[in-house]
C-alpha cells in the first residue's frame, strides 16, 4: 500500500509571534496615549450604537461618526487612523461573536481592568529589518522606529513573498511592559505523516499529564514559597486598603501600585506555565503520531458547588479548591497547542468521550464500584481480574482504548478544525423547542407562549436591542444539542 498524501502540495499557515519591545520612555507614554485613545473610541463606539434607533446602525455611520470624533475630541488624534479603523472592526467583530452564541455583549471599557493594546493592521507600514542576531527594527506609527527582541524568523525582506508575509501586527502592554505580536502568514510544505506511536493522555490535577505508556509529565508551583508568601501579603494589603476606601473615593495611587506588583507576580506564573506547556506539548508531538485526549466539558468541570438559597451545596469551599486546581492547570490551552503541533509535525489529535475513563479497569473494562480507592491508586474490584496500578496511568490506558475502538469524537487535525461547541441561541433554541411540541403533541400553552417570542426572535438577535446583555431569558426546556443546527 501507499500513501495518498500529496507531500508537495504546500499549506499555508497563519500563527501570531509575539516579540518584546524595546521602547524608550518617551515612546511608552506615546504608545499609552494611543492606548488609552483607541479605549476612549471604543467607548464612544459603544454609546453611540446603543444611542441610534436600530435601522441607523450601520458601518458607514459608525465610521462617520469615527471621523467626527477625532475631528471634534483633540485628544484622539494620537491614534493613527488606521487603528481608529481597526477599533471599529474589533466593535463590530464584538457583536458577531454575541450574535453566533461564542460571547457576551461588548460593553465598555474601564481604564484599569482594560488590556493595554493597539492595532496596526497594515502590515505594509511596519517595515521591519533585521539589524542584530537578536534585535530587529519595526516602524510604529505616531511612535517611530522601535527594537524589538527577535527570536523567531519572519517572513520580511527577501524572505518574504505573497504569500509569506505579515499582515499585521497589534502592541499589547502586559505587566513586563509593551509587546507586539505580529500576525504571520507563511508557506511551508505539508508535514511528512508522523510515523510514531499512539498514546491515550489522561489530564490530571495530581499529575498534569499522564501517558498510557507509562509517562508522566509533571511540574512543580508555578511559585516559589516566597513568591507565594509575597503575593499572599500583597493581596491582604490590598484588600485592607480597599476595606478603608470611603464610598465614592478615588482609588489611591499607593492601591494601584499594590494591584501592579499583584498582576506582576500572576503573570510571571502564568509565563511559567506556558513555558512548561509549550516544552511539554512540543515533545509529545515530536514524539508521538497519534495523541487521544478526552473531550472535556471545562465549562461545566469548574461549576460552583455553592446550589441555591434554598438548597445549599455541600463542600463548596472544597470544590471551589478543585476549581482553582482544574482552572490552573488551563487544559484547553494544553489541548489547543497539541492540536496545531501534531498537526505541524504531520501527526494528529483525536478527542474520545470523557465519561466513566477514571472509573473503569483497563485490564478487564469494567467499572465496579470502588475500584478507585483514592486519587491515585486503582485496584480493580473485579473478582477475576485484580488489577492494580496509578490511577492516571489507567485512565490514560482507557482513552487510548476508546480510540482503537472507534469512539473518537472530532478528528481535530489543527487549530481551524478544532470546532468549539456553539451555545445554542435563545431565540433558535426557543423555535426549536416550539416546532417540535407542535409537531408532536397539539399543547395549549406552547402555542400561547409561540407568538411573542417568535415576534421578537425572527433573525435579528436578541442582544441587537439596547446594550443590556440580555442573557438567555430562561429558555422553556433544555433543547437537546441536534436542536442547536441551523433552522
Ligand atoms: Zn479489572
Amino acid at each position: 500500500m501507499f500513501s495518498i498524501v500529496s507531500q508537495d502540495a504546500p499549506v499555508t499557515r497563519w500563527f501570531g509571534h509575539r516579540a518584546r519591545l524595546s521602547l524608550p520612555p518617551a515612546g511608552v507614554l506615546k504608545a499609552d496615549g494611543q492606548a488609552h485613545a483607541a479605549r476612549t473610541l471604543w467607548n464612544l463606539l459603544h454609546a453611540w450604537w446603543q444611542m441610534m434607533p436600530r435601522e441607523k446602525r450601520s458601518l458607514a455611520n459608525a465610521d462617520a461618526a469615527i471621523r467626527q470624533a477625532r475631528q471634534d475630541i483633540g485628544f484622539l488624534e494620537v491614534l493613527p487612523a488606521q487603528a481608529a479603523q481597526a477599533v471599529l472592526k474589533t466593535y463590530v467583530r464584538a457583536w458577531q461573536n454575541c450574535w453566533g452564541g461564542r460571547a457576551g455583549a461588548p460593553g465598555f471599557k474601564g481604564r484599569f481592568r482594560t488590556v493595554m493594546a493597539v492595532d496596526i493592521p497594515q502590515g505594509r507600514d511596519l517595515n521591519i529589518t533585521r539589524v542584530h542576531r537578536r534585535w530587529g527594527m519595526v516602524n510604529i506609527p505616531k511612535v517611530g522606529r522601535v527594537r524589538f527582541r527577535w527570536t523567531k524568523d519572519l517572513p520580511v525582506g527577501r524572505h518574504a513573498s505573497s504569500e509569506s508575509r505579515i499582515t499585521g501586527a497589534r502592541l499589547i502592554k502586559d505587566a513586563l511592559g509593551w509587546h507586539i505580536a505580529f500576525r504571520v502568514q507563511a508557506v511551508e510544505g505539508r508535514p511528512e505523516p508522523h510515523p510514531g506511536p499512539e498514546v491515550g493522555i489522561d489530564l490530571g490535577v495530581t499529575v498534569p499529564l499522564a501517558l498510557s505508556d507509562g509517562g508522566t509529565y509533571e511540574h512543580g508551583a508555578w511559585l516559589t514559597k516566597k513568591e507565594k508568601a509575597r503575593l499572599l501579603r500583597l493581596e491582604q494589603r490590598a484588600a485592607q486598603r480597599k476595606r478603608h476606601r470611603r464610598p465614592g473615593e478615588r482609588t489611591s495611587r499607593r492601591l494601584h501600585r499594590t494591584y501592579d506588583q499583584i498582576a506582576g507576580l500572576r503573570a510571571k506564573a502564568k509565563r511559567r506555565a506556558l513555558h512548561w506547556q509549550h516544552q511539554t506539548t512540543t515533545a509529545i508531538a515530536r514524539t508521538y503520531g497519534t495523541v487521544v485526549v478526552e473531550a472535556l466539558t471545562l465549562t461545566s468541570m469548574v461549576r460552583s458547588a455553592r446550589g441555591t438559597v434554598e438548597e445549599p451545596g455541600k463542600n463548596v469551599a472544597q470544590k471551589s479548591g478543585l476549581n482553582r486546581s482544574i482552572s490552573r492547570e488551563a487544559w484547553g490551552r494544553t489541548v489547543a497547542m497539541l492540536a496545531y503541533k501534531t498537526a505541524r509535525h504531520g501527526g494528529t489529535l483525536v478527542k474520545v468521550p470523557a465519561p466513566g475513563t477514571s472509573r473503569r479497569c483497563s485490564a478487564c473494562g469494567l467499572t465496579t464500584p470502588g475500584s478507585r480507592e483514592s486519587q491515585a491508586v486503582f485496584v480493580c474490584k473485579n473478582p477475576d481480574c485484580g488489577w492494580s496500578g496509578n490511577a492516571d496511568y489507567n485512565a490514560a490506558r482507557n482513552v487510548l482504548h476508546l480510540y482503537r475502538m472507534g469512539h473518537a469524537l472530532v478528528p481535530a487535525a489543527g487549530r481551524a478544525v478544532v470546532r468549539r461547541a456553539q451555545r445554542v441561541k435563545p431565540a433558535a433554541a426557543r423555535q426549536a423547542g416550539i416546532s417540535q411540541h407542535q409537531a408532536g403533541e397539539h399543547s395549549k400553552s406552547s402555542s400561547g407562549s409561540a407568538t411573542p417570542t417568535q415576534a421578537s426572535s425572527a433573525r435579528s438577535p436578541a442582544c441587537w436591542l439596547s446594550g443590556a446583555p440580555t442573557r438567555t431569558p430562561a429558555p422553556p426546556a433544555r433543547t437537546p444539542r441536534t436542536a442547536s443546527s441551523r433552522c
